[in-house]
Order: C-alpha cells, then structure tokens, then sequence
C-alpha cells in the first residue's frame, strides 16, 4: 500500500542516477548546501544538510501512467531515442518485471545504446505526480487502459477525474499532449467528458490524431491491447492538448 511507497519531498530531491544511468552529468560538483559551514563549526547543534541527488543532463519527458507489463514503454524507447521515456506502475511485481525487461534490452542491445532512455518507477500516480515531475516538464502522457471501475461508487478511483487532470496540466508543458485508449466505451465518454470539460485541455481532432505514429504504436503496443484485439475487442483513441496557460490580467 501507500505507505511503503518512495517519494521525494519534491521533484528537486528526486533521484533519476538509478533509472537512467547513462544520462547522469559527469563531473557534477556537488553543490554547497546551506548551513553546511555553520555545521562543520557547529557539529552539535546542526543535522547535516541533505545531498543534492546525481543531476541528469536532460529530464524524463514522457509518462505512460499504469504503465503495466511494459509494452508500450519498450515500444516508445526505441522510436524516440533522444527522450527520457518513465513508465509508472503502482504493482511492486509488476514493476519488477518491466525493470528486469529494460536491463535484458539494454544488454541485448549494448552496441546501440537502445533502450538507455527507458525507465520504470513503482508510483501510485493519483497521489505523487507533482513530487516528482516540475511544472511543465513533460510534453506526452499517456493512459492505456487503465482500469475501468465499473461502479458508480468506484468512479473516484479512476485516473481520470477533474482533480486529477488538473495535475496533468500542472506537469505537462503548454502543447502536450494526454494519449488515451480504452476498450469500455462508457470509460472512453468518461475520459473524454472530463477533458473537455478541463478548462487547460482541448480534444485533438481526428485528422491530426490519426497522423500521430504514436497513436498507432498506443494501439497495438500494449499487454492489454493486444489482448483486446485477440478478443476483436473494439478501441477507443481520445488526445487531449494542453492549452496555453491563461494570461492573468
Ligand atoms: N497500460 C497497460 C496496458 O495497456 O497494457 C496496463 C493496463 S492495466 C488494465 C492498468 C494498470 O494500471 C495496472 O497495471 C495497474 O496496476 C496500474 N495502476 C492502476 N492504478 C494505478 C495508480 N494509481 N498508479 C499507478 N499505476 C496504477
């Protein structure tokens, strides 16, 4: 449950150095941190200051939310090379399995450097978004199935809801965009209600939807669309765009 779950104070004390090894900045000097003078002189009375963690050279851009076994992570790395792409996953073994899968593909792939820039972290993302994001930081969110919550009574538990969207707005930059699919179509009305509704989100239209490559790599990427297409399931392709922030008079 929750209470076992790692999260940073804030997206500054994040430590990226574990998940992304290869983009740490070398040579980085640690930075002086307050009070560490007044400590060395006052060893007693002051608690060490807290280390700054290892510094990327560039931040994770890309979240798939309820990231699962992993298939659309794996799928995204390769296409986009130059992006740090973060799967989030509340299963501790679930993670487990998508970090086992990434360090066998970088290891099969250790000649091209392929698969460096994906990364899994075990979140529950309805609580912790914005400890480990900054304002603006991502351009893509994307939510693949999540769990449908059939009740009335479980629609809280959605990861969909206007309380929530409100901190996709928050950590995605003005521009990007929130990727949904869904095979219940009383979820994808829903998903699709509550971002339009949003006042910092508009739809995407079809046409532009539709030229997306990564709108394709959404539909047959994942474990559970895969699934849904065995079962000749139907799915549902919603975008939603992060408007610009309003101008305060
Ligand atoms: N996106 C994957 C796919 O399409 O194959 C997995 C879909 S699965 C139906 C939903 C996933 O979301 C599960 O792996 C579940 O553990 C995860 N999940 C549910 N609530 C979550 C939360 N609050 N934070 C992070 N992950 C969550």
């Amino acid at each position: 449950s929750d209470h076992q779950l790692v999260y940073p104070p804030c997206p500054e004390q994040m430590d990226w150095s574990t998940l992304y090894p290869d983009y740490v900045v070398q040579d980085d000097e640690p930075e002086a941190a307050p009070g560490a003078a007044e400590g060395e002189a006052n060893q007693e009375t002051t608690t060490p200051a807290p280390v700054r963690p290892k510094r990327l050279t560039q931040d994770v851009e890309v979240a798939d939310i309820g990231c699962g076994f992993g298939g659309l992570l794996v799928a995204l790395a390769p296409v986009m090379p130059e992006t740090l792409v973060l799967g989030l996953e509340i299963r501790v073994s679930v993670t487990q399995f998508v970090e086992d899968r990434i360090k066998v593909l970088r290891h099969q792939n250790k000649d091209t450097g392929l698969y460096r820039n994906a990364g899994v972290l075990r979140a529950n993302t309805m609580k912790f978004m914005p400890n480990f994001f900054k304002q603006g930081q991502l351009s893509k969110i994307f939510i693949c199935f999540p769990d449908p919550h059939f009740k009335a009574r479980k629609h809280k538990q959605r990861i969909v809801s206007t309380t929530l969207n409100s901190e996709y707005a928050y950590v995605l930059k003005p521009g990007g965009i929130v990727y949904t699919i869904t095979d219940v179509p009383d979820l994808h009305g829903w998903m699709v209600q509550h971002f339009e509704a949003h006042p910092m989100f508009e739809r995407v239209g079809e046409e532009e939807q539709e030229a997306d490559p990564l709108v394709e790599i959404m539909r047959t990427a994942t474990e559970e669309g895969k699934k849904v297409e065995r079962n000749k399931g139907q799915k549902h392709v919603a975008l939603f765009r992060r408007l610009p922030d309003p101008v305060l008079p």
